[in-house]
């Protein structure tokens, strides 16, 4: 089945997100556009995850949402990892906090919600989310790896916290499972980026949503056995573009 996919949503967990980025919200907005298969990727966090999943469960049952977190690194780069299921994400996500290792330099604790389904609120995250953690991208891509999740770093067309503009190149012998290009990249960005890439590897467009307005018309479909994490990892196995 042809699956449309946007696998960088950020909810109101993300203090750089907006307020409305609650479950049903986003849940009803990536369903009037047609996306069929979601990942929620906060910073350095999973808190709203399974808020997002079982909202979907309960209005959008069509609707496929995957646990994701897009993490940052020491360098500070954000790659996305995309999660077969809760308990590994959570378990990733522990790790990471305890790796978080900027101090803010303002009061961040109440931008950062946690809430249930139906959006009443639960807690406020306590780990500042929009701080780097001391591990290489290397090293992110090798934990994620061993919680059996995807690779993607995250807008690589972008200057602030894209890979090749971060680091000056792009690392090759980094392994990764996919490359995320922004939704404003153009297929002349497309075909700029690709000779910085020292292997084949396929190429999707995410919305990066931090605002409802963000989420728009999916740009990624691919060739799916059925909705699952398994399917979109065979599929994107098979996906170079
Ligand atoms: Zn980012
Ligand atoms: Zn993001």
């Amino acid at each position: 089945m042809r699956v449309a996919l946007d696998l960088h949503i950020h909810t109101l967990l993300s203090p750089c997100a907006g307020i409305e980025m609650i479950p049903i919200n986003i849940v009803m907005k990536v369903q009037e556009l047609g996306i069929d298969m979601i990942a929620i990727t906060d910073h350095n966090a999973i808190g709203n995850v399974s808020s997002v999943i079982n909202c979907a469960k309960i209005y959008a049952p069509e609707l496929k949402v995957l646990p994701g977190m897009e993490i940052t690194s020491r360098e500070e780069v954000h790659i996305l990892g995309i999660f077969p299921n809760l308990e590994s994400a959570k378990e990733l996500e522990s790790i990471i906090h305890s790796h978080l290792n900027s101090i803010p330099d303002r009061d961040y604790t109440t931008e950062q919600l946690i809430v249930d389904e139906d959006a009443n609120f639960i807690k406020y995250e306590e780990h500042f989310l929009l701080g780097a953690t001391d591990f290489s991208v290397e090293e992110i891509s090798d934990l994620i790896h061993s919680f059996n999740g995807l690779v993607i770093p995250a807008h690589i067309d972008r200057e602030s916290f894209g890979l090749i503009y971060t680091l000056g190149f792009f690392p090759p012998n980094l392994k990764v499972d996919a490359i995320e290009l922004s939704k404003f990249a153009t297929e002349e960005d497309l075909e700029t980026i690709k000779p910085s890439i020292p292997f084949r590897v396929p190429i999707i467009f995410s919305s990066d949503a931090h605002f409802l307005s963000d989420i728009s018309k999916p740009r990624t479909f691919l060739d799916l056995e059925e909705k699952s994490f398994e399917a979109l990892k065979k599929a994107l196995r098979n996906y170079k573009i």
